[in-house]
């Protein structure tokens, strides 16, 4: 047996039991069911509702990703890939303008900072502890995410 919220012509909704689906669409076709309203005979199927114990009608869940993540999972997985693609942006800006001093970076900056060299744009990779250190002498430096940092 099977269970299907029905509505007649006229919007009254009923429930309706039938043997199958099949049953169902022959009956329909064939004026068999009778709105118990009004006595109409031009029924179709109701939207279904799954939830009728609670009486809520749920949306489908069609226009949602097909991965399985929540409405709000996903936005933050959107945002999550728009600040990734825009640190690499970032990070391709800064290796083509400026100047790549590769492990030197900590040396380089703070020559930059103490005013021994020329302010000219460098991007390098420092160590964990390098970094402290420049942080603690007030170098100003950028960590972009994704470049290649050499570990101590
Ligand atoms: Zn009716």
């Amino acid at each position: 047996m099977i269970l299907y919220k029905l509505q007649c012509c006229d919007e009254h909704s009923f429930d309706g039991w039938f043997r199958d689906g099949a049953t169902y669409e022959r009956q329909a076709r064939t004026g068999q069911i009778e709105c118990p309203y009004c006595g109409k005979t031009e029924i179709t199927k109701a939207p279904m509702a799954p939830n009728i114990a609670k009486g809520a009608t749920r949306s489908t869940d069609d226009d949602r990703p097909a991965v399985g993540l929540s409405t709000s999972e996903a936005r933050a997985h959107q945002v999550a890939k728009q600040i990734l693609e825009a640190a690499t942006k970032a990070r391709e800006y800064v290796e083509e303008n400026f100047e790549d001093v590769g492990d030197k970076f900590a040396d380089e900056a703070r020559a930059i900072h103490y005013g021994e060299r020329e302010d000219g744009g460098i991007y390098g990779q420092a160590s964990e502890t390098e970094e402290k250190e420049l942080e603690e002498e007030g170098v100003d430096f950028v960590r972009i995410p994704g470049s290649n940092r050499k570990n101590s």
